[in-house]
């Protein structure tokens, strides 16, 4: 057993709204040598516990498109509803994940579910760009609505759980196809509990906590705060405080390849995102009213 050493950890950037219904922070991209560090992950915006008021408006955003990655938002209080040109939809609860496959080109929407926002209340949720390789960058779109019943559970032995929505811990696995070994974890410790988690040598392993904090032998990840371990050994161990501690654990195999963003793209050369602004421009992502 060889223990990760916790080799950064970074706080976002301020908050912003993304359209009116999601109030931000952005933890990725961030510098290219965060970029690096991040592979396979290419952006990710954190929604804090937020009280929203009760309307009859669409908060969120409307029709935008993407390209060259997957969209994956988990949803921990409220209900985010999606629409997309592929004629894919639905919502998203407590614990659910929407993992919509971009690929080749996609229209979406993105909003507060009608019914909830009707009744206001807490918001609190996450948003993963996760990369594809060029081989796959390409490919036609997709959509998994993954539920909370769907998702692997694991019973630490030291205590506390580790619920799986992407990869395999302990011969569990979470129900997300991808296409990369890709590892999100949601991992909850009660008060002073510590989990040795088994990871993959040579895969990208971060942690983004969302309650209380967790303490490594290398250093602490603060709430909020996104901690990246080296690359080398195959056990993360985190410690939770007296208050206990929640945490989303990003992980996979770098992909490696050049990464050039653009807006709503993500593509492997300059080439290819022209082409994806025109494609966009003529139309070519589909329709969505
Ligand atoms: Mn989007």
């Amino acid at each position: 057993m060889t223990t990760r050493v916790l080799r950064s950890v970074h706080s976002g950037d301020g908050f912003h709204w993304v359209g009116d219904g999601f109030y931000v922070t952005q933890l990725l991209p961030g510098s290219p040598s965060l970029q690096e560090l991040a592979d396979p992950f290419l952006l990710m915006d954190y929604h804090p516990v937020k009280e929203y008021s009760p309307t009859q408006r669409a908060r969120g955003v409307g029709p935008h498109p993407h390209r060259g990655f997957e969209t994956v938002t988990l949803a921990f209080e409220g209900a985010i509803a999606h629409h997309d040109s592929t004629g894919a939809g639905g919502v998203i609860y407590p614990g659910d994940c929407q993992w919509m496959t971009a690929a080749g080109g996609i229209l979406h929407k993105e909003y507060h579910e009608a019914e909830w926002a009707k009744r206001g209340g807490r918001f609190h949720m996450m948003q993963l760009w996760v990369n594809l390789p060029g081989r796959h960058k390409m490919d036609e779109p997709g959509y998994q609505a993954l539920t909370a019943e769907s998702m692997g559970k694991v019973k630490l032995p030291g205590g506390g759980t580790v619920t799986l929505i992407a990869g395999e811990l302990d011969g569990e696995r979470g129900p997300a196809h991808t296409f990369t070994p890709i590892e999100v974890w949601d991992i909850q410790l009660a008060a002073d509990e510590t989990a040795d988690l088994t990871v993959t040598d040579g895969h990208t392993v971060m942690v983004f906590v969302i309650d209380g904090s967790l303490t490594t032998e290398s250093g602490t990840v603060g709430h909020e705060q996104l901690g990246i371990f080296d690359r080398e050994g195959d056990t993360v161990r985190l410690t939770a405080p007296e208050t206990g501690a929640r945490a989303i654990l990003l992980g996979g195999q770098p992909i490696g390849e050049n990464v050039i963003f653009y807006g709503p793209f993500a593509m492997n050369t300059e080439a290819e995102i022209i082409q994806a602004v025109r494609d966009f421009n003529a139309g070519l992502f589909g329709t969505l009213a």
